[in-house]
């Protein structure tokens, strides 16, 4: 078996063991998340009294990515209100085969997890949106900033210069997770979807008049859903020019596999948000006599309204045109 770190490792870190093509056969043993764990705590009595919250530790074995550790907060807002839903410090198995390695990366992610406790979860909340604006160099950056540092030094005076090092041998990143909305349409055999910040009147019932022609050809409908999963916020594969409603966006397949196991989840298992469509009554009733804005001359007949566009059929003597509600008065002396 081959294990390749690639990416940045190979520039930031060619001082050290990792981030160069190497082979790492069968036999080698690797660290596991128990070993990890334990490393983690000695750390933690070491160089902060046993304080720190040790989070979740995660092995990952995915060869292309470029990071080799990293420190993840999930933080979701609502009603102005903010809740940690992840957290967690996630390892490359390419790491793992050597123990100075693997405690180098666990002594850098222990400097962020210090970092995150420092913060409410509203102030993280706002620190990743404000990392998001710096984007990924700034925020690396600001990750690595004085305070990493002062930590950095402490640990290095007993363990070497270089041990924990500034220049990434590791990522920072967070991710925010706002309520939004989606769209899952089956699709031979498979979910497709789209994301909106809220479903309009008007893709509520071009949705609604999706399923009536579903229901009666007997395929499942489509369905909306509100969700706060990161996994499902980005469709990026574009796979079909099939737009849910004119003028509008185009559905897509997943782009991972756990996009597409947790998009079938949702559709089977899921509450799917009523397909109601609230409306005003118009101002004005079929039969109406009506003039097109203030133009006394242009009078015509009521014969229709929409209640979702807010648009009439209305009878001119020139013929028949659909006109905005905005755009009607009530025809003067009639
Ligand atoms: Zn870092």
């Amino acid at each position: 078996m081959l294990i390749t770190t690639q990416g940045h490792a190979q520039s930031a870190l060619s001082d050290l063991p990792i981030g160069r093509t190497r082979k790492v056969t069968k036999a080698q043993k690797f660290l596991t998340v128990a070993q990890l764990r334990r490393i983690a705590q000695e750390f933690n009595r070491e160089f902060w009294g046993g304080s720190l919250e040790i989070p979740e530790i995660k092995i990952q074995n995915n060869l292309r990515a470029d990071w080799l550790g990293c420190t993840a907060t999930g933080i979701q807002e609502k009603d102005g209100r903010y809740t940690i839903t992840k957290f967690y410090m996630a390892f490359q198995k390419s790491i793992l085969a050597d123990e100075r390695t693997a405690k180098r990366v666990v002594a850098h992610e222990l400097i962020h997890v210090w970092q995150h406790q420092q913060m409410t979860p509203e102030e993280l909340y706002n620190d990743s949106r404000f990392n998001k604006q710096l984007g990924p160099a700034g925020a690396q950056r600001r990750a690595h900033g004085p305070d990493f540092q002062r930590w950095a030094s402490k640990i290095n005076s007993k363990y070497g210069d270089d041990f924990v090092t500034t220049t990434s041998n590791s990522e920072y990143k967070q991710s925010v997770t706002k309520e939004f909305y989606l769209v899952v349409v089956p699709y031979n055999g498979k979910f497709a979807f789209n994301t909106m910040q809220r479903p309009t009147p008007t893709a509520l019932r071009e949705i609604d008049m999706v399923n009536a022609r579903r229901t009666q050809r007997g395929d499942d409908p489509w369905k909306i859903f509100k969700s706060t999963d990161p996994a499902l916020k980005d469709p990026s594969d574009f796979f079909e020019g099939a737009p849910y409603r004119k003028g509008g966006r185009n559905i897509s397949l997943p782009g991972t596999p756990e996009a597409a196991a947790n998009l079938k989840n949702l559709y089977e298992k899921g509450t799917p948000l009523a397909l109601e469509v609230k409306t005003k009554p118009g101002k004005f009733n079929v039969g109406d006599r009506v003039q097109y804005k203030n133009r006394t001359s242009m009078l015509g007949t009521v014969r229709g309204f929409d209640p979702v566009s807010r648009k009439y059929q209305v009878e001119f003597d020139m013929g028949t045109f659909t006109v905005k509600e905005r755009d009607l008065n009530p025809a003067a002396g009639v």
